[in-house]
């Protein structure tokens, strides 16, 4: 499938690897926002966040276990967003559900 994300899953394209285990990885965003800027996905492919299903519950319950850990790991555990862009019109760019950590600054309070 030529999907930039299963790619990095698959180590075809190098990645800044935050976490990994059998189901989920997180690597650094190549283009950071802020100085903290992780993306978490699902080692499965999943097109966005309009695609999940009940069926996909403890998958979501643990990448966002995983997400918690990770923002204290990175120091910014008391304050950051948690993003995922689904559908173009929102802005998604990559069509394998990610969602980022931002933190590390100041942000906004606009989330649009
Ligand atoms: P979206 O715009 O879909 O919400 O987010 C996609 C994110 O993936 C962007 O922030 C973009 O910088 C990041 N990205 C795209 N291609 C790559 C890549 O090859 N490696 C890494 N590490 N990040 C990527
Ligand atoms: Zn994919």
């Amino acid at each position: 499938m030529d999907c930039v994300f299963c790619k990095i899953i698959s180590g075809e394209i190098p990645s800044n690897k935050v976490y990994e285990d059998s189901d989920i990885l997180a690597f650094r965003d190549i283009s950071p926002v802020a100085p903290t800027h992780i993306l978490v996905i699902p080692k499965r492919h999943i097109a966005s966040a309009a695609e999940i299903t009940h069926s996909d519950g403890e998958l979501i319950g643990k990448i966002f276990a995983k997400i918690a850990d990770i923002a204290r790991a990175e120091g910014v555990g008391n304050g950051f967003r948690v993003v995922s862009n689904c559908g173009e019109t929102a802005g998604q760019t990559v069509f394998h559900l990610h969602f980022h950590i931002i933190g590390g600054r100041e942000l906004s309070r606009s989330l649009g």
